[in-house]
């Protein structure tokens, strides 16, 4: 597994992972690589980073050293916010836009309760915050709802 450090024409910085550096010279010659915040494909890999300490959390104070430091800071907050976002989609339904119902379903105790996404308009998520429905706003990058679709 070989984690890349890339960023895209607009000056996004992400992790890619790849098999190997041939595999990612594959993809971004076939235009497969491309950046998760805005879909550009024209994708640059930058400085490598190697994450030491992977899969080994007790390892040496030492080894906590510079690399560790360098890929933090190429992680940008778009990076990783998108992680936490990918994390969020994996745990929670999408309804859609019967979002606001779903949601009022399950707060009167009609639905199971269970994690849901989905599409509410500002009136409605008003709504449902007087009804005392905690709702939460989550602006998605353009991209990400498209590969999601
Ligand atoms: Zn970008």
């Amino acid at each position: 597994m070989k984690v890349l450090n890339l960023q895209c024409a607009h000056g996004h910085g992400f992790e890619g992972w790849f098999a190997s550096n041939d595999a990612f010279d594959t993809q971004l010659a076939a235009g497969l690589v491309e950046c998760p915040i805005c879909g550009d494909t024209a994708i640059v890999k930058m400085l490598s980073a190697p994450r030491l300490n992977l899969g080994n959390p007790k390892g040496p104070q030492a080894q906590e050293t510079s690399s560790r430091h360098a890929v933090t800071e190429v992680s940008s907050p778009e990076a990783r916010w998108m992680r936490a976002v990918r994390e969020l989609m994996s745990k929670t339904e999408d309804v859609g836009d019967r979002f606001a119902d779903e949601a009022r379903k399950m707060h009167y105790g009609e639905a199971e309760e269970r994690g849901i996404r989905g599409q509410a308009t500002r009136e409605q998520a008003e709504q449902l915050l007087d009804e005392g429905i905690a709702v939460m706003p989550l602006p998605l990058p353009a991209a990400l709802k498209e590969t999601l679709q």
